[in-house]
């Protein structure tokens, strides 16, 4: 079993460590927030109180930080992990990240050696604590094999979306798509009950129609049709507003530097700034409907 440097103990790297114990590794984990570690020595991992004192001879590191900046600052320069591993280690980054984040730490691990791959989550903290994510990974071929047993241990399914960056890039757009379909769920259901109609009629015959989609049939912005949905437990989070919106403004920096049109992209990237302005700051992103159906939306 092989040694594993866990960084980012947060709402979806602490389950997602927890499985690597379970798959029976020495986990090793450090988080900034020493709570988190504590926890997570409570869970059979071994707590350490450095990033460097995680990586030293580790087989595999995976890190699940908040954004780009993170990510570059614990892996590039003298003082980072890619100065610090054995030349055989596998590096994991599984944040969602800017492309061209993701692609310069894969370059400086390219040129020092080390394997390096971008490998971010479709799933919230639910899937990330019962093992069931999707990976979407960019990098080499060899770096790919070399993080998939890992992974695997985390995930239903891992998949290589191409080069180094690659593996965000399709988050990005998938993450993109889904912000645009859940809105136009909410939209539709907001004009279908001033219409007169009711919700579950309404979601009978639309998810039985063409405009069936993910939002609507697992994930439905109004109670009722889907039990396990936020909207049936006050939008509690989920998957919060917030988070879209970070992911949504990925999408349009990278499709400036891409030269992309993404007209309903940009919208929906404006209609979460007003939602999380407006008092949806806390609520899962599928509450946006509330702001719809009240007309709320310039
Ligand atoms: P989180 O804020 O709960 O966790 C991030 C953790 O990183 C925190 O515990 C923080 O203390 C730690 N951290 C920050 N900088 C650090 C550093 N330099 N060294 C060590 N630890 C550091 O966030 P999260 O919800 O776990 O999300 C993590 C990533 O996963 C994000 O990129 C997010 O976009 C992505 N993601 C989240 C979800 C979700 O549903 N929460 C789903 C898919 C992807």
């Amino acid at each position: 079993m092989a040694v594993i440097a866990f960084i980012g103990l947060g709402n979806m790297g602490s389950g997602m460590a927890v499985n690597l114990v379970k798959a029976g590794h020495e986990v090793r984990g450090f988080d900034l927030n020493q709570d988190a570690v504590a926890v997570f020595s409570g869970q059979g991992g071994k707590a350490a109180s450095s990033v460097l004192e995680a990586v030293s001879g580790a087989d595999a590191v995976v890190t699940m930080l908040p954004a780009g900046k993170h990510v570059r600052g614990i892996y590039e320069g003298e003082e980072g992990i890619i100065a610090h591993v054995k030349p055989d280690a596998i590096l994991m980054d599984c944040s969602t990240i800017d492309v061209d984040s993701a692609r310069a730490v894969g370059g400086v691990a390219a040129k020092a050696g080390i394997k390096f791959v971008d490998a971010p989550v479709s799933g919230g903290v639910a899937a990330a604590e019962g093992g069931t994510l999707t990976f979407m990974v960019g990098g080499p071929e060899e770096a790919f094999e070399a993080a998939r047993p890992y992974l695997e241990k985390m995930g239903k399914a891992v998949i290589r979306a191409g080069d180094s960056g690659a593996g965000q890039a399709a988050k990005i757009c998938n993450n993109m798509l889904l912000g645009i379909h859940m809105i136009g769920t909410c939209e539709a259901f907001a004009l279908a009950q001033k219409l007169g109609l009711d919700p579950q009629r309404f979601f009978d015959i639309s998810s039985k129609a063409s405009g069936q989609n993910w939002s609507m049939t697992s994930y439905c912005p109004v109670p009722g049709p889907v039990p396990a949905a936020p909207s049936n437990r006050g939008y509690k989070p989920g998957f919060a507003a917030p988070m879209m919106l970070k992911d949504l403004r990925l999408a349009l920096e990278t499709a400036q530097s891409a030269n992309a049109a993404i007209p309903l992209g940009a919208h929906a990237e404006k209609l979460y700034t007003l939602f999380t302005e407006s008092g949806g700051n806390e609520k899962d992103f599928s509450g946006i409907i509330e702001m719809i159906a009240a007309n709320r939306t310039e």
